[in-house]
């Protein structure tokens, strides 16, 4: 086979290691297996790029490709676990237990599939891990360097991702924008891996921006135009695709202009405006035939995979038609607030959809309700059910649980998460329980009531990053309660965890005996994991994060009965 001849070579002259044991190839890999698509951005950040692979692998999952997408950072961190969520969106995490960016969480979502470590990489992990090498004696004597060894340790972690995966085609999104210094070892390792695996197996979809400065009213495509030039002398060939996103449709003329301008001609500019909701991109990226150039460039045979994708369409019928509409209350920082809690936002669609209900997000000024208890009912006015989502700190704490009293005072729907969870726990300790200043070990030393306190294996974590309770566990249920029947009734359900503290099983008889209910625990019974209150309508508390499993063909059961029990409160 020519693509075989082709990797003999280039593994004897392109940037080899000396050890045998660490190319960038992979011990087994076939060249034009898998596909590869960059997708990259430019003019601004946060120009979607997520959205547009997550939502071309959908497209193409459709088709009956096995799609594998992957988030190139980067940054230097080792994980996206110590970035403050209140500048970089929320923390997601996978299954098995990597801290990521919440990309991660869209391309779940958008294909209906749980990911892995294959998917995530970031500069500082790139580099620990060729620090880890260098020190193992793995470079024999050899200079340690960008080209080959940075570039070649990026795409060896693309090839092993693929291969692990067995995909059919492999989405690499490249974080940051075209040009950025940053990313610079990103578009290397891409045109090396052009090179390496011959364009026709390879191929590029550019991000770029349009906007609408208000005192001109019009599109100007100018900067897009830029982007487009700047892609192309980086990488020495123009982009197969070019996505433009902006706050509303393409103005006429703008496609064309954009198609001469950027010499890639207007058939391959797609436009994205504003939508809703992610789940709406996909079917906009259909519309303008990007799946069915895909599989053309690539010369490969599509099977349609119906049954998914009449799920889909399903979805967005749902969505795109509610019958109901409700306010759910988030305790919240207001800004960057729909990043920050990105996932939680989703969950909440994929429930309400399912519901017929468009769900509007008010958030929650809990510093506010702390300097002016008296503020609480007002803030929550209009609203039909409230969450209290991860978080850590003192910050807003004793606002919180005020509000979380008047949910339980008041039957309104109330909804833990994690820190959610144990802000429950502390105000049904003070106010049911009657254990006074009852609180958490996290924001207080030597507390009279430690409700909430630090895991036992906690105590020996040094420093930050990775090391937290995390990831997918095992949650057993108790029979007959709320959460035994909305998990299916089954023995065990699983969710993902981060936290570093607890509910302190020294107070489980206390709170049993008030009327508590801990639904779900550790296997062994020594972590408690979620708490209810049987005599209310939905007052749910858990100590995972239920919205890193919600996706929109398969919401998550408590999220579900959450929304369910609040659309019953505003009638
Ligand atoms: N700060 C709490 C803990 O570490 C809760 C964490 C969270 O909400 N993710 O246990």
């Amino acid at each position: 086979m020519a693509d075989n001849k082709r990797l003999k070579v280039l593994q004897k002259f392109s940037g080899r290691f000396k050890d045998k044991k660490w190319s960038q190839f992979p011990k087994g890999y076939k060249i034009g297996k898998t596909k590869y698509i960059f997708v990259t951005g430019g003019v601004i950040s946060g120009v979607g790029k997520g959205i547009t692979s997550g939502s071309l692998a959908q497209l193409l999952q459709n088709k009956g490709f096995r799609c594998n997408p992957i988030k190139l950072e980067s940054y230097y961190n080792v994980d996206s676990g110590t970035l403050n969520p209140f500048e970089h969106g929320e923390v997601f995490v996978l299954d098995d237990g990597l801290e990521t960016d919440m990309d991660l969480g869209s391309y779940e979502s958008l294909l209906n599939k749980n990911l892995s470590k294959n998917n995530f990489f970031t500069n500082g992990m790139i580099e620990k891990q060729l620090h880890k090498l260098e020190r193992k004696g793995m470079f024999e004597g050899k200079t340690v360097q960008f080209f080959p060894h940075k570039v070649g340790a990026v795409t060896r972690k693309i090839r092993e991702s693929a291969m692990a995966t067995n995909a059919d085609i492999t989405l690499i999104e490249i974080g940051g924008k075209v040009g950025d210094e940053e990313s610079r070892i990103y578009f290397k390792a891409m045109q090396t891996f052009v090179y390496e695996e011959g364009k026709e197996n390879v191929s590029y979809i550019h991000n770029v921006y349009v906007d609408k400065p208000a005192h001109l009213n019009e599109q100007k495509t100018w900067p897009a135009q830029q982007s487009i030039d700047e892609f192309s002398s980086l990488i020495g060939s123009k982009p197969d695709l070019v996505v433009v996103r902006s706050e509303h449709e393409l103005e006429s003329g703008v496609r064309e202009k954009i198609g001469a301008r950027g010499l890639i001609g207007a058939e391959k500019v797609v436009s994205l405006p504003n939508l809703k909701s992610i789940y709406l991109v996909p079917k906009r990226l259909k519309d303008q035939n990007v799946d069915k150039m895909i599989i053309k460039y690539f010369n490969i045979r599509p099977k349609n995979n119906k049954k998914l994708e009449n799920a889909w369409k399903k979805y967005v019928t749902k969505f795109s038609n509610p019958k109901n509409k409700i306010t759910i209350g988030i305790t919240g920082k207001y800004i960057g607030s729909r990043d920050t809690y990105a996932s939680i936002i989703k969950a909440i669609e994929h429930a309400g959809t399912l519901y017929d209900t468009e769900v509007d997000i008010k958030f929650i000024n809990t510093e506010l309700i702390e300097r002016r208890k008296d503020k609480v009912k007002e803030e929550l006015e209009g609203i039909s059910g409230i969450i209290v989502p991860g978080g850590f700190g003192v910050r807003g704490t004793e606002g919180k649980i005020e509000c979380i009293r008047y949910a339980r005072e008041n039957n309104l729907p109330y909804f833990g998460l994690c820190y959610g969870f144990q802000m429950a726990a502390l105000e049904i300790g003070r106010n049911i329980c009657k254990l006074k200043n009852a609180n958490t070990e996290e924001n207080f030393d030597k507390l009279k009531h430690p409700v909430i306190c630090l895991l036992p294996d906690q105590l020996e974590k040094e420093g930050l990053g990775g090391n937290m309770r995390l990831g997918g566990q095992d949650i057993k249920l108790k029979p007959d309660t709320k959460a035994w029947e909305l998990y299916g009734k089954k023995p065990l359900a699983r969710e993902r965890f981060r936290h570093r503290y607890e509910f302190n099983p020294e107070y489980r008889k206390i709170f049993e005996k008030n009327g508590v209910v801990f639904s779900g625990m550790t296997p062994s019974e020594d972590i408690m994991q979620i708490l209810e209150l049987p005599e209310h309508p939905f007052f749910v508390g858990v100590q995972f994060h239920p919205e890193f499993s919600s996706k929109p063909l398969q919401p998550n059961p408590l999220y579900m009965e959450f929304i369910k029990a609040s659309l019953e409160y505003k009638k």
